[in-house]
């Protein structure tokens, strides 16, 4: 289960069972990744460097454009493996995880001809100076399992774009799809050793790949408490971090909205991958006078959401991670409704589906303090909480009431009052009238205690290179005017 220097081999470590959470049964088992592994994937990563980063752009491009070709091929088996591991349906997984991917591949394969800098000039008027955009080194990725292709896509392709190798550490509850990613990089050309995937525990190997002394830079993606002990075992070695972590979203419907848009963005905001996206609608603030409509159209809304096997092109939501992370999600709607909040809809595991699954019903709930748990903190489940709110300055502050700041969104016909909160909400990404989607072109990344850096984008590339500033003599003179410094004028 591990894919080092070009080839599949067995892990070293621990045994791990690979589970599909929407029946619990296992799909996958093998040897963990341990340091031995990460040992062997770095010196692969790092042999392959010097060759990787010494091609052309265009070669590197070329390459990668027919790793997108062949992912296209494959779409059907990873989307149909992405929905069994991660509990996803399969439209979600077919429909956005995917496509997605072959989009983000398809564009770095195309970025990778554009890393550019400042345009070479002479500022001192006796140099020409210019940039050097280079890659770093071996990356040490490590990615979360809600998006487990997607994630594995963010991580590895502006980095190898750029001309880096990497060693991925994804998620050891859903490591299938970034093996096939990794499989289909190779058979398009990328070189062995440019793209490495360990399979194994955070404590086995996650930690070695960030301790590694030759790892020059550490990229992760996923929860805020992991992402602080990964910043600190980097910051003993001075390692560039790049850290995405969790996020609390607001969803602010201020009184002039499109109250049907508004309503059907929030359950799809909230629910899609059962929320277990770290841009979910987390936290609705709905102005007092549309505040009774707004939740009993959610309610209904979510009503209508049908969960089911993920296999079955009519089921709306699938299963939660694991029954120990539904436990969790249940955990934190229980303590806010003995809090007094009041739970609209859901807050149960429905009795239709397997019992083996991780299930948990859509769950709308109300009357919540804003000094609360279930507002204040990340929960990674279906559930929405809406709380009204008066006046608009209250709305943004409400809205930046966090230590999160990844997205955020807000309803309203009134530009005035959308360019407000666009420049007033602290998050990396603001939609205005909608919520949720990403494109390849633009980047994602937070603020605050969602951590630093950006994926997707040209704007990755400010992650995985390092600028060099190349000052050049353009005068000849042995004699220079600023040598007065130390040399007494003669
Ligand atoms: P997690 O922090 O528990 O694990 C993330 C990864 O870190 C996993 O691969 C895990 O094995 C590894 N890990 C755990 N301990 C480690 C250690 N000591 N050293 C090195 N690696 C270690 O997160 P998760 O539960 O897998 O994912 C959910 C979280 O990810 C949520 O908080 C979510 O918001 C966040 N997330 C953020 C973004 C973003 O773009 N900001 C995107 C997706 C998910």
């Amino acid at each position: 289960m591990q894919f080092i220097n070009g080839t599949r081999r067995s892990g070293s470590g621990a045994p791990l069972s690979v589970v599909a959470p929407a029946t619990g049964a296992e799909i996958a088992s093998g040897p963990g990744a341990n340091a031995a592994d990460v040992e062997a994937a770095v010196t692969a990563a790092r042999e392959a460097f010097p060759g990787w980063a010494g091609l052309t752009p265009g070669a590197r491009s070329d390459i990668m454009h027919e790793w997108a070709r062949i992912l296209k091929t494959r779409a059907e088996e990873l989307a149909s493996v992405e929905s069994l591991n991660a509990g996803k349906p399969i439209r979600l997984s077919s429909e956005f995880d995917v496509p997605g991917t072959i989009d983000n591949t398809a564009f770095f394969a195309g970025a990778a001809r554009h890393l550019d800098g400042k345009a070479s000039a002479e500022y001192s008027g006796d140099h020409t100076s210019s940039i050097r955009r280079e890659p770093i080194g071996v990356i040490g990725s490590i990615s979360p399992w809600n998006y487990p292709l997607q994630m594995a896509a963010w991580k590895i392709l502006p980095a190898i774009a750029a001309g880096n190798t990497v060693v991925l550490k994804p998620s050891e509850l859903t490591p299938l799809s970034s093996l096939i990613f990794a499989e289909a990089a190779t058979e398009a050309g990328v070189p062995p050793g440019v793209i490495n995937v360990l399979t194994g525990t955070g404590l086995e190997a996650g930690q070695p790949l960030v301790e590694h002394p030759a790892v020059a830079m550490v990229s992760f993606t996923g929860s805020t408490a992991v992402g602080k002990q990964v910043a600190a075992t980097a910051a003993g070695a001075v390692k560039r971090v790049h850290l995405e972590l969790g996020g609390k979203a607001p969803f602010v419907v201020f009184d002039d909205a499109d109250l049907e848009a508004a309503a059907r963005g929030a359950v799809a905001g909230a629910l899609i991958n059962v929320g277990q996206d770290c841009t979910a609608a987390t936290r609705a603030y709905v102005q007092r006078p549309l505040f009774e409509e707004f939740v009993g159209r959610v309610a209904d809304l979510m009503d209508q959401v049908r969960l089911g096997p993920v296999e079955d092109p009519e089921t709306d939501m699938g299963s939660l991670i694991s029954r120990k992370h539904r436990d969790k999600v249940s955990g934190m709607v229980e303590r806010a409704r003995e809090s007094g909040a009041k739970i609209v809809r859901g807050g149960r595991i429905p009795d239709h589906t397997p019992e083996a699954g991780a299930y948990y019903e859509p769950t709308l709930i109300t009357g919540a303090a804003q000094s609360s748990e279930i507002v204040q903190q990340e929960i990674f489940g279906p559930v929405l909480v809406v709380l009204p709110f008066d006046t608009d300055d209250e709305a943004i502050a409400l809205a930046n009431d966090t230590p999160y700041g990844l997205a955020a969104s807000a309803w309203s016909r009134s530009v005035f009052r959308t360019q407000r909160a666009a420049r007033e909400i602290q998050a990396g990404c603001v939609w205005i009238n909608d919520h949720i989607p990403i494109i390849s072109e633009m980047p994602h990344g937070g603020y605050k205690s969602s951590g630093f850096g950006k994926d997707m984008s040209a704007y990755a590339f400010e992650e995985y290179t390092n600028i060099k500033h190349v000052m050049s003599d353009i005068t000849a003179e042995a004699r220079k005017p600023w040598h007065e410094v130390i040399f007494r004028a003669e």
